[in-house]
């Protein structure tokens, strides 16, 4: 039984604190790999805000609202996720503004971890509060990669089993093929 008086006291009480995970990428186009990393994200966390970054350094495809948009599409069900962008910003300048714990990103190959440990480290310099999070891609998954679909589908090839069917019809319509 609780003791009197304890239950309420301030030193006592945990205020629950929503945990609030972010997973920002190009996602020139979102692939099968980048929805895996999102529906395996969501487990470890409250509130999951899936943010389309513009890297400067790379030249798109989708517009950013167009790839907002297909995110928002596939995504709609899961109350759990906020469909977002970001420009112009720090990745950790904006989750510190958002009040968020945990970055999190996917990893794929030796490649893959060379430039996220880069940016994991920035950001802890940058953000000390915030964890990055990394997830191993699953193995059907692993050789996934923005550029690779875009490349197969200009070439006439399937997005089956790695695109899905939403974003496959927006990369046919935005390559003309
Ligand atoms: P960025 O331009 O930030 O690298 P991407 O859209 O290419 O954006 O990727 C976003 C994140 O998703 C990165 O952490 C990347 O390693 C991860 N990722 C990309 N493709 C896959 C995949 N097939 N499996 C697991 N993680 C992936």
């Amino acid at each position: 039984m609780d003791k009197p008086g304890l239950a309420s006291s301030p030193m006592t009480k945990t205020s629950p604190k929503k945990r609030i995970a972010i997973y920002a990428g190009s996602f020139d186009p979102p692939t099968d790999g980048h929805l895996n990393i999102i529906e395996r994200g969501l487990a470890l966390c409250d509130e999951l805000i899936v943010a389309v970054s513009v890297n400067t350094f790379k030249t798109s495809t989708l517009s950013v609202l167009e790839r907002v948009a297909l995110l928002k599409e596939i995504l709609q069900d899961k109350s759990q996720i906020t469909v977002t962008h970001f420009e112009n910003k720090l990745l950790a300048d904006y989750a510190k503004e958002h009040g968020v714990h945990i970055i999190l990103r996917g990893l794929r190959c030796v490649a893959d971890y060379e430039y996220e440990l880069q940016m994991a480290l920035a950001n802890k310099k940058m953000a000390p509060q915030l964890e990055t999070v990394f997830m191993m891609t699953e193995s059907r998954y692993s050789h996934l990669s923005s550029s690779l679909l875009k490349e197969i589908i200009q070439l006439g090839g399937s997005g089956h089993g790695m695109i899905h069917p939403v974003v496959e019809r927006e990369l046919r319509r935005k390559l003309k093929v």
